[in-house]
């Protein structure tokens, strides 16, 4: 039996923050006006979303960037937030634009049609169409990628992981985590399988993996006999259980029984401690990367920094 080793995305998120501080700080020494501005709208009130909301813009203020809260009413229709997702599409302030999802609305509102209307050069959260169809044909230098595989995909390097020839099974296909996950893996080289709720054998399939990324939404899903020996194993999963033990008499827990998956596997990540802290880290990066597109494309110019 082995212990795996943690890894440890609280960290890595940390250094992230600290290393993209450095960066704004650094071009503001030549370019004084130089500020990342992201704009976070939110339809409603929901408790989760104003903690996430919260946390964003304290994390972007805290590096130097400029983060604005758009919130908008429970009775906002589809037509003023598309009006709202519009101005800042055109304020020059902004280099990205995340619409908070779900949305609390009294009305009917189209998701996709929301996340489409914000323009691609401003889309940090890498949900429309037009990032989603580059990310799937392998343009990721032209792209946003979606901010947790991109996290998932970090922790991975950092770890000293290469993907390259790897098998890779990502479990989930949603827009958000398991579907860019897999694009994402395989144009990094991997060999990709994507599995869903219609897989057969999803203990065998997953047992086939050097590399397993779990995004199902299954608390506790993933067992020991799930996991070939020596694979990385990370875990997009935020779910909880029950535990008498707390005081809210609940505990977070992901989609793999981290207690058991540790002594088979390699590397992995906690919950919490793990992808979750490195999904804003992400969002801060994509940020950074936008506004400094924007200024290079002004000056004619190339920042040689990540
Ligand atoms: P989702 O939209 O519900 O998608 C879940 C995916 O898993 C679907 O593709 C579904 O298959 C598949 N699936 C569900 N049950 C399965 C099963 N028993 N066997 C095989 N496949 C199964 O969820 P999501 O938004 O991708 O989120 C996944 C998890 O990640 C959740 O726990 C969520 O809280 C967490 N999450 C974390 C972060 C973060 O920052 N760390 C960010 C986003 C999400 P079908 O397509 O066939 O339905």
């Amino acid at each position: 039996e082995v212990t795996a080793k943690l890894i440890d995305g609280k960290k890595t998120a940390g250094d992230l923050r600290n290393e993209l501080k450095e960066q704004i700080a650094k071009i503001r020494e030549s370019v004084s006006s130089f500020k990342p501005g992201l704009a976070i709208v939110q339809v409603g009130d929901r408790d989760d979303s104003n903690v996430y909301v919260r946390n964003k813009i304290k994390s972007a203020e805290e590096i130097g960037m400029k983060a604005e809260h758009f919130k908008l009413p429970k009775s906002t229709n589809q037509a003023q937030l598309l009006a709202q997702i519009d101005k800042i599409n055109r304020d020059s302030e902004f280099h990205g634009m995340i619409v908070q999802l779900p949305l609390e609305s009294d009305n009917k509102i189209d998701v996709d049609t929301i996340t489409n209307a914000v323009s691609p050069l401003k889309d940090v959260d890498g949900l429309n169409e037009q990032n989603a169809g580059k990310l799937a044909r392998g343009e990721i230098k032209r792209c946003f990628i979606p901010c947790t595989p991109r996290g998932c995909l970090e922790l991975i390097k950092r770890a000293g992981v290469d993907v390259d020839g790897k098998n890779a099974v990502v479990i989930g296909r949603s827009k958000i985590v398991g579907a860019p996950m897999s694009d994402l893996l395989l144009w990094n080289h991997a060999t990709v399988t994507t599995c869903h709720s219609h897989t057969h054998d999803l203990p065998g399939v997953a047992s086939k993996a050097d590399i397993l990324i779990v995004a199902a939404g299954k608390p506790l899903m993933v067992k020991k006999d799930w996991v070939k020996p020596g694979a990385v194993v990370i875990d997009c999963g935020i779910g909880f259980v029950e535990d008498s033990t707390r005081k809210s008499g609940r505990r977070m827990v992901g989609d793999v029984d981290f207690p058991e998956v540790k002594t088979v596997a390699s590397h992995i990540t906690p919950v919490p401690g793990g992808v979750g802290p490195m999904t804003v880290a992400m969002l801060l990066q994509n940020t950074f990367d936008s506004a400094k597109r924007v200024l290079e494309r002004h000056q004619n110019v190339q920042w040689n920094i990540r």
